[in-house]
Parts: structure tokens; sequence; C-alpha cells
């Protein structure tokens, strides 16, 4: 593994950024600790230095003069709403076409636990429109005591935290362009329900392996 911090990193067609560690969950299925910190070879442990957008911005550049890539996503490990205004912002940078060579017509994707709007206490999504083109949120589950099982959230979010994704659902569905809804594959999830409650939120259901790429996010 890379000792040196990686901000961001290929995985398929897209550019990833890690922009913390920080996360308001403690998922079952987080693979950030059986993985001690790498993805796939990149050591994904910021060590407590969170990149700043303009830091992040030059290193995509960098990356699309290699090769240009297809997507451009928030992911982790942590949780990128955490930093919501450098998430905001560095999205804002490529938007508003201060990224080049990297066009503003880039797809902006952020994967998330969908806390955010418990964690800032208000309703974050109408500061994403127009610079998120893709939401991917980690519901998981139908049955809020499972989610809290399978998420183990932090004590200030824990009572509220499974009607506080649901409204984020159902709010990115009404002002992004594109959400989706995932759950992983193996814990014990009816998916049957999960999909039905995904699509009752707006979001197209995704269940996805318990090994692969948003598992860093
Ligand atoms: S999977 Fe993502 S949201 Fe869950 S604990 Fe890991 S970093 Fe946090």
């Amino acid at each position: 593994m890379d000792a040196s911090p990686t901000i961001v990193y290929r995985y398929k067609s897209g550019l990833y950024v890690n922009l913390t560690n920080r996360c308001p969950t403690a998922c079952v299925f987080c693979v950030k600790n059986s993985w001690k910190m790498d993805y796939r070879g990149s050591n994904l442990n910021l060590a407590g230095t969170e990149p700043s957008p303009a830091e992040i911005i030059a290193l995509a550049r960098k990356e699309w003069t290699a090769a240009p890539f297809e997507e451009f996503v928030f992911c982790g490990y942590g949780e990128p709403t955490m930093r919501l205004e450098a998430l905001l912002a560095t999205a804002r940078l490529i938007k508003h076409g201060k990224a080049a060579p990297i066009p503003p017509s880039m797809r902006v994707r952020l994967n998330t636990n969908g806390l955010a709007n418990a964690v800032w206490g208000r309703n974050v999504v109408p500061e994403m429109k127009g610079l998120i083109d893709s939401v991917h949120v980690s519901l998981n589950t139908s049955d809020p005591a499972q989610w809290a099982e399978l998420m183990r959230p932090m004590a200030p979010w824990a009572a509220t935290g499974f009607e506080k994704v649901k409204e984020f659902i159902r709010e990115a569905s009404l002002l992004l362009p594109e959400a989706y809804a995932t759950a992983v594959e193996g814990n014990g999830v009816d998916i049957g329900n999960f999909k039905t409650l995904a699509e009752k939120l707006g979001a197209e259901p995704r269940v996805r392996p318990r090994l692969d790429e948003e598992e860093a996010g």
C-alpha cells in the first residue's frame, strides 16, 4: 500500500475524491477497518488532514490531463457531507468552469449515507441543485430497527436518523437529476420491501454486492 494519503483515485471510468474520513455511522459492511483504510492499492487514511477544494481540483486536473475520466465522485472512506461546504465548493469549481480542462458538463456524483440533513440540522439538498448530478444513498433497508443495526449511527443521529435519510432521499429525488437508494446484498434484508420503499421515496433502488466501490463511501 502507498504510504502517502490518497486524495483522488481512479475506479472504473470515474475519478473518486477522498474528502474526509469522518463519518456519523459505523456500518457493519464498511471495509475501512478490515481493509486497513486501503482501497484497492490506495491509502485512504487522511490522517487528520483534509484536502481543500483547490487542492482537489489541482489533482483532478493532473488526472484529467493524463487521461480524461467520465465521472467525478465524492466517496470515502468517510461521509463526504461531513464537509458539506468543501464538497459544494469543489463541485462549484467544476460546474462554474473554473476547473478547466475538466469540462463543466462533467457528471458529479455523491455517494452518501443520507444523514446530511440530520447532521446539519436543515434540508441541504437545495444547496446541491445544479452542482450534484447524481446521489447514491445507502438506505439498505425499509426497517428502522434493522437500519440502526446495519448503520450503527452515532448517538446524536440514532433516534431520528432513519427518518432523516428517507427525507434526504425524497428531497434528492425531487430536486436532483438522479437519485438512487442502495442496499448491500447479504445482510438479511428484505430486498422486496427495500425496493418498494426506495420507489415510494422517488429513488431508483439498486442492490449491490458486499465488496464494491461504494463501500468506500
Ligand atoms: S460504509 Fe461509508 S458511511 Fe458506512 S461507515 Fe463506512 S465510510 Fe461511513
